[in-house]
């Protein structure tokens, strides 16, 4: 990514002004952060770093926690018996919907959206309440590379007005998605959504996903490689919560906002991406981090369907592999000779 230093400076002043949008306000907390903070880091899976901005200034994940807590939920139950309990369909829906989760579908339809994310923390292994939390903040901190903590008011501010998530809750437990330990699932929840992160750590958590699970920094394993395809898979049909389909289209990057303003992007065996800034739309999702994509993915080609498109090994006919493949595919895919 040549030109990188300077386009994300251009960017950071060409939006910094940008002052539409408003703080989230259904979590009391939320509404103390301050609209003016914006940050934008790159992080690339040799461990470069790129950033501009507020990149140390702390807040909390959010919704964003729901993609590495998936992650911990494939690897303590693996792909089958995770899909059994929650789907990987769009909904198009808002993030914290009720409708979805009814008689005809009878899971939720994916680990983005509220329902998915309970009954993704409600599968987290350990024997007790302590040892899930313990487990999570570790994987979060082999994620980040540093220590990590819970934003202790936020928790409570989401503990004493998540009646929505509650409803959602005992749903699940009426689908018999989740066990009848409501109040321990939705505190771990609670706690996943109010883990502290700056944009910096954002973007390593993304280049993580980038470079096949291992931290670019810190070259510790976050997630076994098997499952990053599973990720990112949510992340680009179902990230940007009901804007994922005009998402997909613009900007073409594995994503998943929050409603704190952070939004991370996954550039597979490239880099990762975090833009922050707290002003969001009706949807949820950062104004200023949404322009910010869509530049960057314009700039640097970066939209998964731009060309070239990734080699498929299938297509890389090379001398040693031309005698096993049939003629058939070989005729079909040379398109050197005449039909
Ligand atoms: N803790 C929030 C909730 O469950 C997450 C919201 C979000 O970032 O989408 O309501």
């Amino acid at each position: 990514m040549s030109n990188l230093p300077e386009f994300i400076k251009f960017l950071y002043q060409e939006y910094r002004h940008l002052n539409s949008g408003s703080l989230a306000s259904y979590i009391p907390e939320l509404t103390k952060a301050n609209p003016n903070w914006f940050a934008i880091s790159v992080v690339t899976k040799e461990g470069e770093i790129f950033e501009i901005g507020d990149s140390q200034e702390n807040f909390t994940i959010q919704s964003i926690s729901k993609v590495f807590v998936y992650g911990m939920a494939l690897e303590d139950c693996d792909r089958e018996t995770l899909l059994e309990k929650i789907g990987v369909e769009p909904t198009g829906d808002p993030f914290n919907s009720v409708i979805r989760l009814d008689e005809n579908s009878k899971r939720p339809d994916n680990p983005m959206v509220n329902a998915g994310a309970i009954a993704t923390a409600g599968l987290i292994k350990g024997a007790n309440a302590t040892e899930k939390l313990n487990r999570m903040l570790d994987m979060f901190r082999r994620y980040i590379g540093h220590d990590v903590f819970i934003n202790a008011p936020v928790f409570m501010s989401e503990r004493a007005t998540g009646h929505r998530n509650r409803a959602l809750a005992n749903l699940l437990l009426n689908f018999g998605i989740i066990e009848n330990n409501i109040e321990e699932i939705l505190d771990l929840y609670f706690q996943q959504c109010s883990l502290v992160v700056n944009c910096h750590d954002l973007a390593v958590m993304a280049a993580t996903l980038a470079n096949r699970g291992v931290n670019p920094i810190t070259k510790e394993q976050g997630i076994k490689p098997c499952y990053i395809r599973d990720i990112l898979s949510v992340m680009y049909t179902c990230g940007m919560y009901n804007y994922a389909g005009e998402w997909a289209y613009r900007v073409g990057i594995p994503a998943k906002s929050g409603v704190s303003g952070g939004i991370i992007g996954v550039i597979p065996d490239s880099a990762g991406i975090a833009v922050f800034s707290p002003l969001i739309d009706s949807r949820g999702n950062s104004i200023r981090g949404m322009k910010v994509f869509e530049a960057l993915s314009d700039k640097f080609n970066l939209h998964l369907f731009d060309y070239p498109l990734p080699k498929c090994s299938f297509l890389d006919i090379s001398e040693n592999r031309i005698e096993s493949i049939p003629k058939k595919i070989e005729f079909i895919f040379d398109k050197t000779k005449p039909l």
